[in-house]
C-alpha cells in the first residue's frame, strides 16, 4: 500500500507545474488529532489566479481535443482510482473520519464517476432539423462552456471533485478546483492521478486553500466562466450572488433536512434499516441524511424501541478499525456544533431517548455518540435547522397525509423516503414529496452515480448534477443554419 508521506508538502498543481503554497495546512486525523495526515500547500490568491489563467489558455486546445483523447484520459483516472481503492479509503478515512468501508465505497464512487463520462464523451448527441425556409439545414449541437471553478466540502472529499471534475472535462471544459480546506488530501490525489494519466497543461488545475483566498478569486475572476458549489445554504448564497451579477453560469448544491416517513404498515426491519442507516452512517454527515424520521402513531414505540436498541449497540471509534461503525465527527467546530444543537433540543423540550454524549475515543478525537430525539415537534428548531451531525428525530404523526404535509414543511428539499408496504402511498409519496430524490423502502442517502442528482428550495440551486443531466450545466447549446 502506497502511504502519504507525512514529511513532504503536497503542492498545488497551477499550469502542469507542481507550486509551493504561502502557508502549510497540516492536515489532522479527527479520530486522533496528534496525527498528521499530510502537508498540504495554501494557495494564494495569486496562485489562484495563475491557475484561472492556465486554465483559460488550454481551453482553445481542450474543448477542440475530441472524444478520443478525452475518453482516455477519463478511463485511466477511472481504472487508476479503483486500482489504489484501498491506499485512497485510507487517506479518506484519516482525513475526513467515516469508516474504512464507507471510504472504500466513495472512492469506488469516484472512480465508476469517472467510467461513466469517459463512456459520455463517445455518446455526444445533437439534433438535425430541417428549416422553415427551404434549402436551410438547422444543427443544434452543446459545446463546452469554458473554465469552470468548482467549490467542494469536506463530507465527500473525492467524490465530489469527482462528479464535477469527470463532466467538466469531458465535455470539454477546464477545470480550476478548490477542494475544502478540512479535507485537501483526497483532493491532491485526484490531483496526481489527473496528473499521471497525462491531463494536458493548464486543463486541470488545484488551488487548495481557504474559501476567502481562493474561493474568492475563483468567484470575482472575470475569467471564470461557470461555477459548480457543494456546501452550506450560507456560503451557496453568497456563491451564487456573485456569481449572477458577472453573469457566471451557477450550479449549487446545499444542505438538507430530509424526512424518513414510516408508515404504520411498514416492514420495521426495513424501517428500523432505513434510519439507521440514514441518519447516523458517515457520522451523519451527508447533505441526503434522514434527519426527520416521521413516525404514524401505531408503530411510533416499536419503531422507537427497536431503533433505540440498534443505535445502543452501534461502535463509535477509529474507522479504520473495522468493528466501528461510526467515526469521529470532523472537526471541533462541527462536534461543538452537535452539542449546542443536542442541547437545544432538550430545551426545546425533546426528549433525548439515547446519545448525544462526547466520548473518549481510543486516541484524542471528536468522539460522539449518535442522538435519537423523540416528542418533538417540526416547528423545533432541531427539525428546521440543517445540524450536520449524528443526530436525529423522531416526529409523531396521525396519519399518511399529516406524514406528508409534514415531510414538505421545510425549507429544503433534496431528498425524502417513505417505508410502507402500500403501493398506493409509496406512489402517493413519490409524486407529491418536494424532493429532487425519493426512496421507497430505502435510506435518504445512497445514490447511483449514472442518475441526476440534486433537490429543490433551499437544497440546490440550477442544472442537476451526474448522470446525462450534468452536461446541462457543462455545455451550452449552439444552433446553425446551413444554406448550402
Ligand atoms: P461550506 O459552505 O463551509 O464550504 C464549502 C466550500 O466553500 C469549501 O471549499 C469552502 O472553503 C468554500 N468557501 C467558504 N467560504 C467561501 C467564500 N467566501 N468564497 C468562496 N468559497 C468559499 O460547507 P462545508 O462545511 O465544507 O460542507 C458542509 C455543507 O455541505 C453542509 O451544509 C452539507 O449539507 C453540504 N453538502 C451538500 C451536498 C449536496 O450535494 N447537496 C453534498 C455534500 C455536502
Amino acid at each position: 500500500m502506497k502511504m502519504n508521506d507525512v514529511t513532504k508538502q503536497h503542492r498545488n498543481l497551477i499550469a502542469g507545474e507542481w507550486v509551493e503554497g504561502a502557508e502549510i495546512n497540516e492536515n489532522r486525523n479527527p479520530a486522533n488529532t496528534d496525527e498528521i495526515v499530510g502537508r498540504y500547500a495554501r494557495a494564494s490568491r495569486d496562485d489562484a489566479k495563475r491557475a484561472i489563467a492556465a486554465a483559460r489558455a488550454a481551453f482553445p486546445a481542450w474543448s477542440k481535443s475530441g472524444p478520443q483523447q478525452r475518453h482516455d484520459l477519463l478511463k485511466r483516472v477511472s481504472d487508476t482510482i479503483a486500482a489504489r481503492v484501498d491506499e485512497l479509503g485510507e487517506l479518506l478515512a484519516r482525513e475526513e473520519g467515516k469508516t474504512f468501508a464507507e471510504a472504500k465505497g466513495e472512492v469506488m464512487r469516484a472512480s465508476q464517476v469517472f467510467g461513466f463520462f469517459a463512456g459520455e464523451t463517445l455518446r455526444q448527441t445533437g439534433d438535425a432539423i430541417d428549416s422553415v425556409r427551404p434549402g436551410v439545414e438547422v444543427m443544434v449541437q452543446r459545446e463546452a462552456l469554458g473554465v469552470i471553478g468548482l467549490i467542494t466540502p469536506w463530507n465527500f472529499p473525492i467524490a465530489i471533485p469527482a462528479w464535477k471534475i469527470a463532466p467538466a472535462l469531458a465535455y470539454g471544459n477546464c477545470v480550476v478546483l478548490k477542494p475544502a480546506d478540512l479535507t485537501p488530501g483526497c483532493a491532491w490525489a485526484l490531483a496526481e492521478i489527473l496528473h499521471e494519466a497525462g491531463v494536458p497543461e493548464g486543463v486541470f488545475n488545484l488551488v487548495m486553500g481557504r474559501g476567502s483566498e481562493v474561493g474568492a478569486e475563483i468567484l470575482d475572476n472575470p475569467e471564470i466562466d461557470a461555477v459548480s458549489f457543494t456546501g452550506s445554504v450560507e456560503t451557496g448564497r453568497m456563491v451564487a450572488e456573485k456569481c449572477v451579477a458577472q453573469m457566471k453560469k451557477v450550479q449549487l448544491e446545499m444542505g438538507g433536512k430530509n424526512p424518513l416517513v414510516v408508515l404504520d404498515d411498514a416492514d420495521l426491519d426495513t424501517a428500523v434499516d432505513c434510519a439507521l442507516n440514514g441518519a447516523f452512517f458517515s457520522t451523519g454527515q451527508r447533505c441526503t441524511a434522514s434527519s426527520r424520521l416521521i413516525v404514524t402513531e401505531a408503530i411510533h414505540d416499536r419503531f422507537v424501541e427497536a431503533l433505540t436498541e440498534k443505535l445502543r449497540a452501534l461502535k463509535v471509534g477509529d474507522p479504520m478499525d473495522g468493528a466501528v461503525h461510526i467515526g469521529p465527527v470532523v472537526d471541533e467546530n462541527q462536534l461543538e456544533q452537535n452539542k449546542r444543537y443536542v442541547t437545544i433540543g432538550q430545551e426545546e423540550g425533546a426528549t433525548l431517548v439515547c446519545g448525544g454524549e462526547v466520548i473518549e475515543g481510543p486516541t484524542p478525537g471528536h468522539f460522539m455518540t449518535p442522538a435519537l430525539f423523540t416528542n418533538t415537534t417540526n416547528e423545533m428548531r432541531i427539525n428546521r435547522e440543517e445540524i450536520f451531525g449524528p443526530v436525529a428525530t423522531v416526529i409523531k404523526v396521525v396519519d399518511y397525509d399529516e406524514a406528508l404535509r409534514v415531510a414538505n414543511d421545510t425549507d429544503f428539499g433534496l431528498s425524502a423516503g417513505i417505508c410502507t408496504t402500500s403501493l398506493g402511498h409509496a406512489a402517493h409519496f413519490r409524486r407529491n414529496a418536494e424532493a429532487g430524490m425519493v426512496m421507497v423502502n430505502l435510506p435518504t442517502a445512497g445514490v447511483d452515480y449514472h442518475t441526476p442528482f440534486g433537490g429543490r428550495k433551499g437544497s440546490s440551486y440550477g442544472p442537476r448534477e451526474q448522470g446525462q443531466y450534468a452536461r446541462e450545466f457543462y455545455t451550452t447549446v449552439k444552433t446553425s443554419y446551413i444554406k448550402a
